[in-house]
């Protein structure tokens, strides 16, 4: 019997892991810097959290979801985005108490049962943020300052920012009208999910994947034209925040996203593939009026936005910029001569190593070269050498495995000789006589 993965999901190992976690660290550390503070909502909610009735007209909860009863017969979902669950745990932890605005980071995994292909997975992890209960265009535009900036620090350069008004619920409603009357004389030209929307929600229309639907979309109304006079305003004030931070973007007239909370301002970011792949967005977002409301709280706004882990991390691949590690492991133990007394001795120093701080693996026992060569293949920085003799006049012999310089360390003071090699991490001096053993 062989098993696989279910569709569409992936094992994650080795080196794309450990890029994953330093993505991940990243972001949550600039979060930090925003004075966001992190929220781990469950990977389960009731369905209606997302569905909300009928409220969601999108793809995502109609045809996406991993929805199942338990077996207490209730209805879940498996997140397929993080803002409704969050924003039910404002509401049933009353955090709206506090001191408004909120600011929350999160970090996992979703599921959307959409068709796998690259960059588009039925298990992915996000990373986004919530701000809510204030309600103002500066906090809308820190917020997508803020996306931009922790692009930036990931080491990106050319990060393309779309946003768009979707107005209040007056200005889209009269917009609605207005896609209604345009699309209905092209219907039998476009593809059947658009029959449903037309009807669910008109606005759905302008996210269809579909190429000739879209280029109908292009000779829609434009929302633009539908705004309200606080909606423009509000707009065009977020804009000037992102002139003054010289964020460079783009107005896309027909840029509704995925979600039907979504009101005011919406914004995309796309980063471009130097290996010519497309991914699609690697972070989307923008403001909502009513969801808590929605959710049972009280009539509270909120912003937010959310980035795909495993695309920024391809696109990291594809433009050169995953970093090498220039090694995994601080020490890899080589007990020499291979008697059980040396193998007990090197497990026992190998712990009180890990217990000072460095990451540290063994070997139990064999010959030199294969042990050495274990030691490489395991991208460990050193070798600690440790041989009957060593033991008997208690030091040890600690190999740097990529210059190969050897030197012979005290193991009384082995908290000082461990500290010793790594000092010229920090120091960077260029003296040959300092006692940073220049990483030997
Ligand atoms: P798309 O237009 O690419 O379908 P979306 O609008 O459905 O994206 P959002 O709901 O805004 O996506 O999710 C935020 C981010 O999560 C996206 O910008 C993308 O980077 C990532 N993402 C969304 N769906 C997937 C998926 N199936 N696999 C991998 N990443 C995804
Ligand atoms: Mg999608």
């Amino acid at each position: 019997m062989s098993f696989s993965p279910v569709k569409g999901m992936h094992d994650i190992y080795g080196e794309d892991a450990s890029e994953m976690e330093e993505v991940t660290n990243l972001l949550k550390e600039f979060a930090k810097m925003y004075a966001y503070k992190e929220f781990i909502p469950p990977i389960m909610e009731y369905t209606d959290v997302f569905s909300r009735g009928t409220g969601e007209s999108s793809d995502i909860v109609r045809k996406e979801m991993y929805t199942f009863l338990d077996k207490g017969n209730r209805s879940v979902t498996l997140r397929p985005e993080f803002t409704a669950g969050l924003i039910r745990g404002v509401v049933s932890n009353k955090l709206y108490a506090e001191d408004l605005p909120l600011k929350y980071f999160y970090c996992g995994p979703a599921f959307r049962y959409e068709r796998p292909q690259l960059g588009r997975y039925r298990q992915f992890n996000q990373f986004g943020v919530e701000c809510v209960g204030a309600d103002s265009p500066l906090l809308d535009a820190e917020t997508i300052i803020m996306a931009v900036q922790s692009l930036c620090v990931l080491g990106f350069e050319n990060v393309s920012v779309k946003i768009n008004s979707l107005g209040d619920e007056e200005s889209r409603k009269a917009y609605r009208e207005a896609l209604k009357k345009y699309f209905s004389s092209y219907m039998d030209e476009m593809c059947e999910d658009c029959h449903e929307r037309i009807n669910l929600n008109p606005l759905r229309i302008l996210d269809c994947k579909v190429e000739h639907d879209q280029e109908i979309a292009k000779g829609a109304p434009k929302i633009k034209d539908y705004l309200s006079e606080a909606s423009e305003k509000r707009f065009y004030k977020t804009i000037s925040y992102l002139n003054d931070m010289e964020i460079d973007y783009e107005i896309d007239e027909n840029l509704v996203r995925g979600l039907d909370y979504y009101s005011e301002i919406v914004f995309e970011i796309h980063v471009k593939s130097q290996a010519g792949n497309d991914y699609g967005a690697v972070c989307g977002g923008g403001h909502y009026g009513g969801l808590v409301k929605e959710l049972g709280g009280p009539d509270l706004p909120g912003v937010g936005f959310a980035m795909g882990v495993e695309r920024i991390v391809s696109l990291l691949k594809d433009n050169g910029l995953r970093k090498e590690q220039p090694y995994l492991l601080d020490f890899f133990f080589m007990p020499v001569g291979g008697d059980e007394e040396v193998i007990n001795s090197v497990f026992y120093l190998m712990q009180t190593t890990r217990l000072l701080g460095y990451s540290a693996d063994m070997a139990e026992g064999g010959k030199f070269s294969s042990m050495f060569k274990k030691a490489e293949r395991k991208k460990a920085k050193f070798a600690f050498i440790v041989g009957t003799d060593e033991l008997e006049k208690g030091v040890a012999n600690i190999k740097n495995i990529e210059t190969q310089e050897q030197i012979t360390i005290d193991l009384n003071k082995l908290d000082e000789e461990l500290d010793k090699l790594f000092e010229h991490d920090e120091c960077e001096c260029d003296d040959e006589n300092c006692e940073c053993h220049h990483g030997a």
